[in-house]
């Protein structure tokens, strides 16, 4: 059993999969994040793009019986596309539940029903083996064992959570679909207030940075940021770690690299750690 908080990262890319050698040192699944908690044996995954499939394979070689909760921040396919491929779901001895923020009216078993329906893929949820539960996650703080949840809105295309995850007296901020709004009105101004008190001193903060500046330019409102615009922002609010996630897909293994390290070279010494993440990163917080 863990004595800290194993953070690994399982997908990092945005949009879609990009199988391409020039994407193989970054990686090139879609965003899925694992937790593991300490002294238990339950694991926490944020989103389930393709990178969910590559947890499950390892996760089928625990000896036992798995148990797991899966926090979706939003159903996106670059979010979602793993779930059907996520090999414990067949295993009956397995234990999940699943949480979505609403969508609408649209619950978390019809979101993900509608993604399995027959004219998509063969399986439909129901003949998933595993205990399975699902979940329309309303706003509000839950606690559960080994931690808490709670979620804010984040700027984005479809209702989104930003989550934050407080474990013991770590806390993790994970959000990998949000764009900063940089016009300057008052709702804008708004929302920036309140994500930046919102992540506050946080330990670990996993934010998108699907854009440079200059392509963000050209791409206002599509719900992503540019690294340029979270880096100042996390140095400001004090978070000791920022990992910077979902990439662009026509974003190259030398573009990252390179970007990774200018970022290096600029903030080093304003984080504890801050990169572009990379797909097989693990992080490892003491508690
Ligand atoms: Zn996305
Ligand atoms: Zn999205």
């Amino acid at each position: 059993m863990n004595t800290s908080i194993d953070i690994k990262f399982w997908g990092v890319r945005g949009s879609t999969p990009c199988a391409n050698l020039e994407n193989m040192k970054y990686g090139g699944n879609t965003t899925c994040v694992e937790i593991d908690l300490p002294h238990s044996e339950e694991i926490l995954v944020l989103d389930c793009g393709t990178g969910f499939r590559n947890l499950g394979n390892r996760l089928c070689k625990v000896n036992g019986s798995l148990r797991g909760r899966v926090f979706i921040t939003h159903p996106h396919w670059d979010h979602l596309q793993g779930f059907p491929f996520f090999k414990p779901f067949y295993n009956s001895k397995n234990w999940f539940r699943v949480y979505i923020p609403p969508q609408g009216d649209v619950g978390c078993k019809e979101i993900l029903q509608g993604h399995m329906s027959s004219t998509f893929f063969p399986v439909s949820v129901d003949m998933l083996e595993a205990d399975l539960n699902w979940e329309t996650f309303v706003k509000g703080k839950r606690d559960f064992e080994h931690f808490s949840i709670d979620y804010m809105w984040a700027n984005h295309t479809v209702p989104t959570a930003i989550y934050k995850f407080t474990i013991g007296e770590r806390v993790i901020v994970f959000a990998p679909d949000n764009e900063l709004p940089l016009d300057g009105s008052e709702a804008s101004q708004t929302f920036i207030e309140k994500f930046r008190s919102y992540i506050r001193g946080v330990d670990v903060l996993i934010h998108d940075a699907q854009f440079n500046d200059e392509e963000y330019a050209e791409r206002i409102g599509w719900g992503h940021s540019s690294w340029e615009q979270v880096i100042p922002l996390a140095k400001e609010e004090g978070i000791h770690s920022l990992y910077l996630t979902h990439h662009d897909p026509d974003h190259s293994d030398d573009y990252l690299q390179k970007m990774d390290e200018r970022v290096n070279s600029l903030h080093r010494t304003d984080f504890e750690d801050i990169c572009f993440a990379k797909e097989g990163q693990a992080i490892h917080l003491p508690v």
